[in-house]
């Protein structure tokens, strides 16, 4: 009978996940499937490819799929169906923040899963639906050890000055400071760029992970050394449909000029604002670059100019930077943005090979550009 481990990585409206199956103790891991549920909440669909590539299943959901614990009910019926007989011995989650407690994987425990449940606030729109997931499985398989890996992780051991947010003492003692997040994201491309791109991989290299959250990484040999997010993951580029840094005078004003209250400042900061903010369209960078309205317009110009500043001042943490890197839906897949963001960045001795760029080869820099650029392909294809 074989042993399958169980990756899960629960959002709002999707529950993406891995299966890993041994042949027998003391064997090899290997990936047996990948898919998702996506749709949670509106219209639930089903997708799952084997290791290689192949679709395996790709169906509309039947009935309610509303949150994790129904979509996890799906899933569960398609791993039973598949996978009869083998055994689930452990199940691992994508879980966005550690706080100041955790940031190794931890084995989740009630303990874990309530210090954990403490940074809700933090992170509101992904730590419930990881925890809602972890709960999903516990109550499933009660015996089965759950271990929690956290997008902060990655960013620990940061200098004291990249932690820091210069408030009084007695707010930073209760954690108050900069944590980072997409760490999983960055921990990943840090793994292989010895083998993608080994000229810079001992280097100083900014990562740009630009999906619907948008941040930078500052790696120095591989590890983090600042990152575009701080405290949540509102600071920093622009994003979907959240502002990235805004000037905390704003926030004030909200509160005490147009007497909102908290719940609608967080919607406004995490639903509304960024790229869906600025055009009123979409969030969605496919949709803007298509449109040829001029809201639209400015929001790719505002997005483009945030992450070449941002790119500029982790240049100034790293003392110069060596290579870049581009990732996540709109990195790997928009060329123009990547284009784009290169000519603001010119002036650092960034110059890109227009054709490697559109073709998506993996090196997209020109062989006299000072910087290597780069678009590498998440961990989650
Ligand atoms: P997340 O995992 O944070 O939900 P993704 O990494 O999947 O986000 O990225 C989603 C973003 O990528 C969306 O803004 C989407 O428009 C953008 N995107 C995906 N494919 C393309 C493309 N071909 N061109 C431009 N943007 C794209």
């Amino acid at each position: 009978m074989s042993d399958n481990l169980l990756v899960l990585n629960a959002g709002s409206s999707s529950l993406k996940f891995c299966v890993y199956q041994r042949p027998g103790a003391g064997q090899d891991w290997r990936l047996e499937a990948k898919g998702q549920i996506e749709g949670i909440g509106t219209a639930p669909r089903f997708l799952a490819k084997d290791g290689a590539g192949t679709a395996l299943a790709e169906t509309k959901l039947i009935g309610e799929v509303r949150d994790a614990a129904s979509a996890l009910a799906s899933l569960a019926d398609w791993l039973r169906s598949r996978y009869g007989g083998s055994q689930v011995v452990g199940v691992g989650h994508r879980v966005v923040h550690g706080g100041a407690r955790h940031a190794a994987p931890v084995v989740v425990t009630p303990e874990v899963l309530e210090d954990l449940r403490a940074l809700e606030p933090l992170a509101p729109l992904h730590q419930p639906h990881n925890l809602a997931a972890i709960e999903a499985v516990a109550n499933r398989l009660p015996e089965v050890p759950q271990v929690a890996c956290f997008d902060t992780g990655f960013h620990r051991g940061q200098p004291a000055v990249a932690e820091l947010i210069p408030l009084p003492r007695e707010i930073r003692d209760g954690d108050v400071q900069r944590y980072g997040f997409h760490g999983l994201s960055y921990e990943y491309i840090a793994s292989v760029l010895p083998e993608v791109a080994p000229e810079i991989a001992r280097g100083r290299v900014i990562v740009a992970h630009l999906g619907s959250g948008a941040s930078l990484c500052a790696m120095r040999d591989r590890r983090s050394a600042d990152s575009s997010f701080g405290f949540t993951a509102l600071d920093g580029l622009c994003m979907g449909t959240r502002p990235g840094s805004v000037d905390p005078g704003v926030i004030l004003y909200l509160f005490q000029n147009l007497r909102l209250s908290p719940d609608e400042v967080e919607t406004i900061l995490y639903k509304k604002s960024g790229l869906l903010g600025i055009s009123g369209l979409s969030n969605d960078m496919r949709v803007l670059l298509e449109s040829r309205e001029a809201s639209a317009k400015l929001a790719v110009d505002y997005f483009v100019y945030r992450a070449a500043k941002e790119i500029g001042a982790l240049t100034a943490a790293l003392g110069g930077v060596d290579g870049l890197v581009f990732t996540a839906g709109i990195g790997e897949n928009a060329p123009e943005i990547r284009r784009r963001i290169c000519d603001a960045s010119a002036w650092l001795g960034i110059s890109l090979d227009a054709e490697a760029n559109t073709r998506r080869a993996p090196r997209i820099s020109s062989p006299d550009s000072r910087v290597s650029v780069w678009s590498c392909r998440p961990m989650k294809n």
